[in-house]
């Protein structure tokens, strides 16, 4: 969407497509019958606030943003209880110990986040800070993450939260002529132009923006004529999809489990590769609350249909039954795996594959086929939307310049 606007201004002609109903991408807001509220399916935060360009851009246009990291709250939770300072301070200590131990091995060879923070593994809790930084805010295991991808995207900032949603914020401001239900198949860019065979019938252009994720690219959804050079073909090989998934249930009636409004709940994880939910409750007083699960365990979960079930065990498990009666039957679980049009969450590097999301993005033929979307950024913002909405602008920009 950034990427057509962007030509529009140019003052090209731009034919823009998308394979499903509706526009956003993982970008997606909707408001499902049981939470009564604005629910981010992808997408909720404006990360690295200061430098997104989503974030000066609601801004411009008076949208309400919360600062998340200044509302909100953050406990952490033992079984039946939140922790003590003493506890809190051995927590913080493993988070530092855990950056120290990373930076350092930046020095060394591209080993994936696991091996790399390996000899202080032990630490007390080590494996919450673990399932933070990989499974929850990369989607993936820290044993299958690029140390140094890992490390650029850190996204060191302020969080925004857009009032009614990122998604449906994004719908509004960056709407423009789509053609929705319109799936491409095949792309020739042989030259001297391209040919787009779609669902409904084939475009031809001087040029070809692609902005589906390595998922779809991975599965071969779109066949290329001729094959994309090993170089392109291996980065995104290179970049597989992790998986972020959501359980949003709502209060069953005035019970708020004593935490505080937009509180984000952390817990102690008893082991590097255990499975393990956080959650932010009561977001800006709403009465729902939202367990988040990333990596491999959720990758399992989703499959098995068991997200609702075990969200439901992590709450018994850190409020004991009182839990149980605190939330209504039901939930809102997400389905990024199974979406056949993103076939994940959002992009990952593999380890020693640190310069892939470059290669992606490297313009092809001149200019006439570009890879864009949030794997191929190499700026930090890598797997958020102010990062596929630079991708997007910048590729504008590359195909322009030819
Ligand atoms: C659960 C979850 C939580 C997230 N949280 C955050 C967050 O808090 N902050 C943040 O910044 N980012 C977050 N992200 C990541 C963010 O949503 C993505 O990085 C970003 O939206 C990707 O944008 P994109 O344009 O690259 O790709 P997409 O949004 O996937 O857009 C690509 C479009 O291509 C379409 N398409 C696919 N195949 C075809 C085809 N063959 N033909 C035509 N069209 C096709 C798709 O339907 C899609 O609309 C989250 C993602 C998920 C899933």
């Amino acid at each position: 969407m950034a990427a057509a606007a962007a030509l529009r201004r140019q003052g090209r002609q731009v034919i823009l497509i998308e394979a499903s109903g509706r526009i956003g991408g993982r970008a997606h807001t909707t408001i499902p019958a049981l939470l009564e509220a604005p629910f981010d399916h992808g997408a909720a935060w404006l990360h690295a606030a200061e430098r997104n360009p989503l974030a000066a851009m609601a801004r411009q246009f008076g949208i309400r943003t919360l600062d998340s990291g200044a509302e909100r709250v953050h406990r952490t939770r033992l079984p039946g209880r939140f922790t003590v300072a003493a506890e809190d301070a051995a927590y913080a200590q493993a988070e530092a110990a855990f950056h120290e131990r990373a930076a350092a091995a930046l020095a060394g060879p591209d080993v994936s986040l696991a091996e790399a923070v390996g000899p202080i593994a032990a630490l007390p809790w080590m494996p919450s800070v673990v399932n933070w930084e990989a499974p929850v805010i990369a989607a993936a295991d820290a044993s299958a993450l690029s140390l140094r991808d890992w490390h650029t995207n850190l996204l060191e900032g302020s969080n925004w939260e857009v009032e009614g949603g990122l998604g449906a914020f994004i719908a509004r401001r960056l709407a423009g002529p789509v053609q929705l239900n319109t799936v491409a198949t095949a792309i020739d860019w042989g030259g001297p132009g391209v040919r787009v065979e779609t669902s409904a019938g084939t475009i031809y252009a001087d040029a070809c923006i692609v902005t589906v994720s390595t998922g779809v690219l991975a599965a071969g959804k779109i066949r290329f004529s001729p094959a994309l050079p090993v170089a392109t073909q291996e980065a995104i090989d290179g970049l597989p999809m992790g998986l972020l998934s959501k359980v949003a249930l709502r209060a069953a009636g005035a019970d708020r489990l004593d935490v505080p409004d937009s509180c984000g709940i952390d817990q102690c994880v008893p082991a590097i590769d255990a499975p393990a939910m956080t959650i932010v409750a009561w977001p800006h007083g709403q009465d729902h609350a939202i367990c988040f699960a990333g990596g491999s365990h959720a990758a399992e979960l989703d499959r098995r249909g068991e997200l609702e079930g075990f969200a439901r065990d992590q709450l018994r498990g850190l409020f004991g039954r009182r839990a149980d009666g605190a939330f209504r039957p039901g939930a809102v679980v997400t389905a990024w795996a199974a979406d056949p049009w993103t076939l994940g969450a959002y992009a990952y590097a593999r380890p020693g594959c640190a310069g892939a999301r470059g290669v992606l993005g490297t313009p092809l033929a001149g200019g006439r086929l570009i890879f864009a979307g949030e794997a191929t950024r190499t700026d930090g913002l890598a797997g958020t939307v102010g990062g596929a909405f630079l991708a997007g602008e910048e590729a504008a920009t590359a195909c322009v310049a030819e």
